[in-house]
């Protein structure tokens, strides 16, 4: 497994500042969240690949923008989002890129299902596959607007858009706080791709802890070999992140 940082945490601070603080800690990895380019530029692009290439920083793994649309007429804009990630991605040279369904918790199944196909399967999906970038939806947590947060409802959003390409992206810090890390790693245990890491409310893990220790076992069970990206709040403290790199530089050895 390769330890990662999402460069989400210093989204507020401009892209070289952002690359070099993930570098003074130490990371070699990162997974590029999107919230790090302001969406009326999209030629921003072009920048954020000069950084990259200047940091010498390995981007695995790229963060969607996402909007949780409540109504039809979002989905033009969701597409946006979508694309502009996969533009990012395509010129970053990843691969893999994290989304949510896209679809608000509050809009009923109908409107759901309708925009989930619009998005995905007519926008996304096609673009996706153009630009040679795999997807993977990620489980939500309570606290989120989306859609998405346990099984049942992944499964609903999977059988509009998944044709068997789709990848999971599994968020511990959401699972642990709805409390389905268990049949959510019994269903997509074997679909994993990218692993967002962090305790309860993307808190760092800087002990082991029992949950955190049945995961990854359970995870190399099933043959992961991915990242496992730090995805934690922007309030954490230098000295907490770089206490959590520690104990994962640590545990990875192990598995
Ligand atoms: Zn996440």
């Amino acid at each position: 497994m390769k330890l990662s940082l999402s460069n989400g945490l210093f989204s507020k601070l401009r892209i070289d500042a952002n690359f070099a603080a993930v570098k003074q800690l130490g990371f070699e990895n990162i997974e590029f969240n999107m919230k790090s380019i302001r969406k009326e530029h999209d030629r921003d692009v072009y920048r954020e690949q000069k950084a990259l290439a200047a940091s010498g920083l390995n981007c695995l793994t790229l963060h969607s923008a996402i909007l949780h649309v409540k109504d039809p007429i979002e989905v033009h804009q969701a597409v946006y989002y979508g694309k502009i990630s996969l533009e990012c991605a395509r010129a970053l040279g990843v691969s893999l890129m994290t989304v949510h369904s896209n679809a608000s918790k509050k809009m009923p199944r109908n409107l759901r299902e309708r925009c989930l196909n619009e998005i995905f399967n007519e926008e996304i999906k096609p673009f996706a596959k153009k630009l040679g970038i795999k997807l993977a939806l990620e489980n939500l947590s309570y606290t989120s607007t989306g859609f998405g947060k346990n099984v049942e409802q992944l499964e609903e959003v999977l059988q509009v858009i998944d044709d068997g390409s789709m990848g999971i992206t599994f968020d511990l810090c959401h699972a642990l706080e709805t409390r389905h890390v268990e049949s959510l790693l019994d269903k997509y245990g074997s679909r994993v791709c990218n692993v967002h890491m962090a305790d309860k409310s993307h808190v760092p893990f800087t002990k082991p802890k029992p949950e955190l220790t049945a995961f990854l076992t359970r995870l190399r069970r099933y043959g992961y070999d991915g990242p496992v990206t730090l995805e934690l709040s922007h309030k954490t403290p230098v000295q907490e992140i770089a206490k959590s790199k520690a104990l994962f530089d640590k545990l990875l050895s192990d598995f």
